[in-house]
């Protein structure tokens, strides 16, 4: 199988969810929302609304806040690149596969502004061989053509295989099956009820890159 990695952003390579608490933290501060109101954006967070427009009309309508719903949301892609970061030996691992004969892909939805300043920001940038973005291209995981742009871009046809890294049943291992590559499920306990099938299933990326690096050796 050809030396294809690709990995998700959100909670696969970067710490979203930590990074989000900051966010509602400072939010909550900002806006004088009381003691509580942290605690009930990281909560409304946990129930993975469809999308972020649905979490911030919820937001708006609970703090009665007078921003319409697109500034709110705005203003959180605006913040989070600066407060997500990428650990350092997650940034050496890829480094080794890519130095081992790896290409290695990015493959995230989201609007382009937010996920590529958190790819840029990072450091990941320079850290992989290629990324594709939903809200550039326009399709979402799990739909097949978003990891096949990604392949493209690194150069490799999707149809050779290769490996899916991340922590969504459907969007990534769903996703990634469907696509034909072997799959890397990160298991953080955030996806009750959702069906999956990966090959492995581990509880951080560096235990992915592991497994990748044994598998092909
Ligand atoms: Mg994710």
């Amino acid at each position: 199988m050809q030396r294809l990695a690709l990995f998700d952003l959100d909670n696969t390579l970067i710490d979203l969810d930590g990074a989000f608490r900051i966010w509602a933290e400072e939010f909550a501060e900002t806006r004088a929302l009381g003691r509580e109101a942290a605690g009930w954006l990281i909560a409304l967070n946990r129930e993975d609304l469809p999308h972020r427009e649905a979490f911030f009309a919820r937001v708006r309508e609970r703090f009665a806040l007078p921003d319409p719903v697109e500034e709110l949301w705005t203003g959180y892609r605006r913040r989070m690149p600066y407060l997500v970061h990428c650990r350092l030996e997650v940034l050496t691992g890829l480094s080794d596969l890519r130095a081992a004969g790896w290409l290695v892909g990015i493959v995230t939805n989201g609007t382009a502004d937010n996920q590529l300043g958190k790819i840029q920001r990072t450091g990941l940038v320079d850290a992989v061989d290629a990324y594709a973005l939903s809200g550039i291209e326009g399709i979402r995981k799990p739909d097949t053509g978003l990891f096949e742009i990604a392949a493209r871009r690194c150069g490799v046809n999707l149809a050779d295989g290769g490996w899916m890294v991340g922590d969504h049943p459907v969007a990534d291992i769903g996703g990634g099956h469907a696509a034909g590559l072997r799959t890397v499920w990160i298991d953080r306990r955030a996806w009750p009820g959702h069906e999956h099938s990966p090959d492995y299933v581990v509880t951080d990326v560096i235990q992915a890159i592991d497994i990748l690096r044994d598998a092909n050796e």
